[in-house]
Formats: structure tokens, sequence, C-alpha cells
């Protein structure tokens, strides 16, 4: 295969990561935060150059709908993009038969939400309180501790009650809806225990 045949399968995949080269779009109001999700590093994600999921290596923001990874700009009765024109960087140049130019771009000039979030806003410093405290990294290394299960468990379920407690105190300060808690939160963690621990 050498041309799109509008399959929609790259679009179900997930939404593209943003790049400097979007900032654009964002200022133009192309991209809402509303359509946009905070992936924190460590947080498994699809990665479409292993097309399996991992931790993300960085912090990125992706193109995604709040309940489910497909693009929210795909059309899914005509599997056309419905915002062609303005798509991001990395939707111009994935080609599923040639990944490329795709690779070169991975994980390079990336923007995350600290591109949009003002260091003087109420929100930024419950955000980095959450950063320390909610941290993949902690996930990760009690994954690999040694611990006993209970000793594991403990520990985890002690990040995963901040995570939620962090995000409802944010939730009733600011109002936020769903899909703000997304950009400015990402995902609740105890949605990445699968891929740590193998459950839920
Ligand atoms: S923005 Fe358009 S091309 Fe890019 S993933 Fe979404 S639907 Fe597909």
């Amino acid at each position: 295969m050498t041309s799109c045949k509008q399959c929609g399968t790259c679009c179900q995949k997930g939404g593209p990561a943003l790049h400097l080269e979007d900032l654009d779009l964002l200022q133009k109001k192309l991209l809402p935060i509303s359509c946009l999700v905070t992936i924190r590093k460590g947080e498994p994600v699809f990665s479409p150059i292993s097309g399996v999921v991992e931790p993300a290596k960085q912090e990125l923001l992706k193109v995604s709908a709040s309940n489910s990874w497909t693009c929210p700009f795909l059309n899914q009765t005509s599997n056309q993009c419905e915002i062609y024109k303005n798509r991001p960087v990395e939707c111009r140049l994935l080609k599923c038969w040639d990944s490329a130019k795709l690779e070169n771009i991975i994980y390079k000039d990336n923007i995350s939400r600290w591109d949009i979030i003002k260091p003087d806003s109420e929100i930024f410093n419950i955000l980095k309180q959450h950063g320390i405290k909610c941290s993949f990294a902690d996930i990760e290394q009690l994954s690999k501790s040694g611990k006993s299960a209970p000793d594991i468990q403990a520990g985890v379920d002690e990040i995963i009650k901040k995570d939620l407690s962090i995000r409802e105190q944010a939730i009733n300060q600011f109002g936020l809806s769903l899909e703000k808690e997304l950009f400015y939160f990402g995902r609740p963690m105890f949605k990445s225990l699968d891929y740590y621990f193998g459950k839920g």
C-alpha cells in the first residue's frame, strides 16, 4: 500500500501528540483544551512507532476524547478528518505504509500543558504538588521493588488516594469539567495499574 485508503485505523488508535509547530492551532483555538489530554511521564500510552502501549518517555499533550483513545476529530461515519486542513503535524506526517517521517519527530519539540498553563495561575501550584506526590516513577519503583504484595498494595493505594484527592480538590475549587480535568491532570492513575501490575 502506498496511499491512504481512509480506513480510519490510525485515527482510532489515538490522536496525535502535539509539537511546537502545533502551537498556532492552539492559539487560534482550532484545538480547544477540551479535546486535549495530558499524558504524564511514565503513563502507559500507545506508541505509533512500536505499535504497543508503553510508558511515555516524557510528558505529552495528545488530542483525545475523554472516554476513548479514538481521535475526537475522526468522523466515524465517513472516516474523514474533520479538521483536515488544520490537522496537527503528526497527522500530516503519518503514513501507515511508511513511518519514517513520523519517527523523526517522535519525542522531539513536543509541547505540554506547561506551555499553556500560566505559572502565576492558581492551579499551577496544585499541579506541581500533584506531580511530586503522584508520580508514575513511584508506581514503577513499587512494581519493581520486590516488596511483599501487601506492602506494594499499601504503597499503590496511598498514591492512588492522593491522586484522587488532589483532583477532587481542584475540581471543587475550579469547577473543572471532566475534559478540563484530563487536560490539567491527565487520566486518573488507577487506570494505569493494569500496565504496571496486571490488574485494574
Ligand atoms: S486530527 Fe484528523 S488526521 Fe489527526 S488523528 Fe484526528 S482525525 Fe486523524
